[in-house]
């Protein structure tokens, strides 16, 4: 089965292929059908991440008309009330901080807030939407993955906040110092990917 992922983020797109490619669902890149960044790239107005990639995965069905899911995904910190949560993406841009969508800046920002701080708990989250037209409707799944901030950046692995965040399930490394397949054995997106092919396989 081919399911078309709303994403321009390459990270996203490689691993959730690595993820949904052995059980025999090929994950096609929007760009692929000839849509630009653009189109895919919505503006994210929604307060939640269950919203958001509701957002995402309408607009995408609106262009392809497939069966297509979407990720909308990020870091949440305990110690700074939940943020970036939402803005992950664009955290460093919302104080003139750094660039937008700029990796390095975000982390640059994130451990400027966390100096000093004692309590480092925090979680990625992951909220994938899917539409399937034979099913009828949005269908929603969810998954997290527990951990705590670092003091400074290790690894070169994943993607976004990977080199600051170390999963409970590796307490001695980052999650961009696991390899990719450890990575999503645990991952907020393994675990709502997961979800998703449970439900694919039960209808
Ligand atoms: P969005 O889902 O497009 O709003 O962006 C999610 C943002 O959260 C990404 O740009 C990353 O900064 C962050 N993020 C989401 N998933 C991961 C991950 O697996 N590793 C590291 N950062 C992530």
């Amino acid at each position: 089965m081919k399911l078309i992922f709303a994403t321009g983020n390459s990270g996203k797109l490689r691993e959730a292929r690595e993820i949904l490619a052995p059980v025999g669902i090929e994950v096609v890149s929007p760009y692929d059908l000839g849509l630009t960044k653009e189109q895919v790239d919505i503006e994210e107005t929604g307060n939640s991440f269950e919203e958001n990639a509701i957002l995402k995965v309408r607009n995408l069905y609106g262009l392809c008309g497939q069966p297509c899911f979407a990720d909308d995904s990020g870091l949440v910190v305990d110690a700074l009330g939940g943020a970036p949560g939402i803005y992950s993406a664009r955290y460093a841009s919302l104080d003139g901080f750094g660039e937008d969508h700029n990796f390095a800046s975000n982390i640059d920002k994130l451990l400027h807030k966390m100096q000093g701080v004692q309590d480092r708990r925090a979680r990625f989250v992951c909220s994938v939407a899917l539409i399937l037209p034979e099913a009828g409707g949005i269908k929603q799944f969810y998954g997290t993955c527990e951990g705590r901030i670092a003091m400074e950046r290790a690894g070169c692995g994943g993607f976004g906040y990977d080199p600051v965040f170390i999963p409970d399930a590796y307490p001695d490394r980052t999650l961009a110092e696991v390899d990719e397949d450890a990575k999503n054995a645990i991952s907020h997106r393994g675990n709502a990917l997961r979800k998703m092919l449970e439900a694919l396989n039960s209808l």
